[in-house]
């Protein structure tokens, strides 16, 4: 699972030396690693910002359902089920549909419709996130004494999918279903997701995905191969229900 505590936490002093090290390359936009081993881990994704949570109505006129641009979207949404890593369905997921905001929907079904002629398709297990259902997550990591994978990056408090503007996804061919290989599951939280810690075959494949998303304007994630961002819509922050 994560990784241990001496991957991340090297002594005290090599720690604030490692981050005097890391300023300054940040400020020559240099590439942040240490002489002896790995990347320093990356920092946590930055929390979207503590803005009120937008009335139902506003959500429910600038969120849209992406099968009803794409129908051809596999859409699986594994919060909607026992079948994530909290072992059972988020509050706040009822139907299993995958909405965003209009124009990040519309960018995702521009990616499917590039897939579908390369014989390739797109399969959701995440959009649009209630914000009851991140803080659950949140809840969960305190119960499963995991607050490990939020100072890591891998659980956002205050996460982009509660903005519908984030996903997660992965590449199937669509005559069979049959995902493409990753080498991980979706929310693996370790090193082994990270997008670039993988060769050949899986590697092509996360490239291919990331490429294919990157097209059309979002952003991936270096820690989770399966996670993309969408920036443009004015940012606000939703807890209707996916129904
Ligand atoms: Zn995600």
């Amino acid at each position: 699972m994560g990784r241990s505590a001496k991957d991340v936490l090297p002594t005290a002093g090599v720690l604030t030396l490692r981050k005097a090290l890391c300023i300054s390359a940040a400020l020559l936009s240099v590439a942040c690693t240490t002489a002896a081993g790995p990347p320093v881990p990356a920092p946590a994704p930055v929390n979207t910002a503590e803005t009120a949570i937008a009335p139902d109505r506003v959500a429910d006129s600038l969120l849209v359902d992406v099968q009803s641009l794409a129908p051809d979207l596999v859409v699986d949404m594994r919060y909607t089920t026992a079948n994530n890593f909290t072992g059972a369905p988020l509050p706040g997921y009822i139907a299993n549909r995958a909405y965003l905001r209009r124009e990040a929907a519309a960018a995702l079904s521009r990616v499917q419709r590039a897939l579908r002629e390369r014989g390739l398709g797109l399969k959701v297990f995440d959009a649009y996130r209630p914000a009851r259902a991140t803080e659950a997550m949140v809840d969960w990591t305190a119960r499963a004494n995991r607050a490990d994978l939020l100072r890591d990056g891998y659980i956002a408090s205050r996460s982009r999918h509660n903005l519908g503007l984030a996903i997660d996804l992965t590449l199937i061919e669509p005559a069979t279903g049959r995902e493409l290989e990753m080498g991980t599951e979706f929310d693996t939280f370790s090193s082994a997701a990270h997008t670039a810690n993988a060769s050949g075959a899986i590697a092509a494949n996360r490239q291919l995905l990331k490429s294919a998303m990157e097209r059309e304007g979002f952003a991936s994630y270096d820690q989770e191969w399966w996670h993309f961002s969408f920036s443009g819509p004015e940012p606000l922050r939703f807890d209707v229900p996916v129904r």
